[in-house]
């Protein structure tokens, strides 16, 4: 049965999509199976992957609000064992629609039990905000993810996201776990990212990866050519970072 993680963070550019679409990457080319699923508007883990998003016929959209079968939306791709299930604009409408549906918060999780069973990860990639979308997304999940961004503020906004996790908890999924907290745009040269890692170790003690992802130029390059940087710049610090955090992964869900 497929490990379903959704990859959140209500806060804007923290790395999420830079981590769901590596990850996965990484997770493939370490034999595992991996299903992405972009349920984000921006789809800009579609397009990282080299997907149009323009000629999508069928998308998340489609499942999410038509309840179109996963499966006609996922679309196979060059990279390694990586699927995509990718997202149109047309998501952005999703919010509001889906406000008036009965069940609205099982949606993505019903389409997803039917594909479970074909991949060893399905990742989600969720859109910077507490909404709908996400709610769907740790609705279907067995756990979720978290990237922060070694900045000032980082820890910002994260009481609220746990909040939103326990209520879902009591709602409408009990069983729903913290994968563990990955910190992104890593430099250890400034002062400010040890006192930033200190404060997230000392909010999530031994949730925190052992691999931090560093501020690497590759990674900010590579969906500009629809690849994951594994296949952008293989031997890249960037790469080298999620070929780790991977292992931690694998080695998490063994
Ligand atoms: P959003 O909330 O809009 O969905 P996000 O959380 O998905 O954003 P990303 O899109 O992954 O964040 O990253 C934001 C920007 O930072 C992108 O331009 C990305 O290329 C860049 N970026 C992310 N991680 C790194 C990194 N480790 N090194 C350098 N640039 C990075
Ligand atoms: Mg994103």
């Amino acid at each position: 049965m497929g490990k379903t993680i959704s990859i959140v963070n209500q806060k804007g550019g923290v790395g999420k999509t830079t981590t769901a679409v590596n990850l996965a990457a990484a997770l493939g080319l370490q034999k595992q199976r991996v299903l992405m699923v972009d349920i984000d508007p921006q789809g800009n883990c579609t397009s990282g992957f080299g997907i149009e998003k323009q000629n999508l016929e069928t998308s998340s959209y489609e499942v999410l609000i038509d309840q179109e079968p996963a499966r006609n939306a996922i679309l196979t791709t060059k990279f390694k064992n990586v699927d995509v299930l990718p997202a149109s604009m047309d998501l952005a409408g999703a919010e509001l629609e889906l406000v008036d549906i009965h069940g609205r918060h099982a949606r993505l999780k019903q389409a997803l039990a039917a594909v479970k069973d074909d991949y060893d990860f399905i990742l989600l990639d969720c859109p910077p905000s507490l909404g709908l979308i996400t709610l769907n997304a740790l609705t279907a999940s067995d756990t979720f993810l978290v990237p922060i961004q070694c900045e000032y503020y980082a820890l910002e906004g994260l009481s609220q996201l746990l909040n939103t996790v326990k209520t879902i908890k009591r709602l409408y999924n009990p069983d729903i776990e913290l994968e563990g907290v990955v910190l992104t745009m890593f430099d250890n040269r400034l002062n400010l990212t040890q006192q930033v890692v200190a404060e997230v170790k000392k909010y999530f003690p031994n949730k925190v990866f052992e691999t931090a992802i560093p501020r690497n130029v590759r990674l900010s390059e590579a969906p500009s050519f629809g690849m994951p940087v594994l296949y952008y710049d293989r031997g890249s610090k960037g790469s080298m970072a999620y070929i780790a955090l991977a292992r931690e992964v694998i080695k998490k869900n063994r």
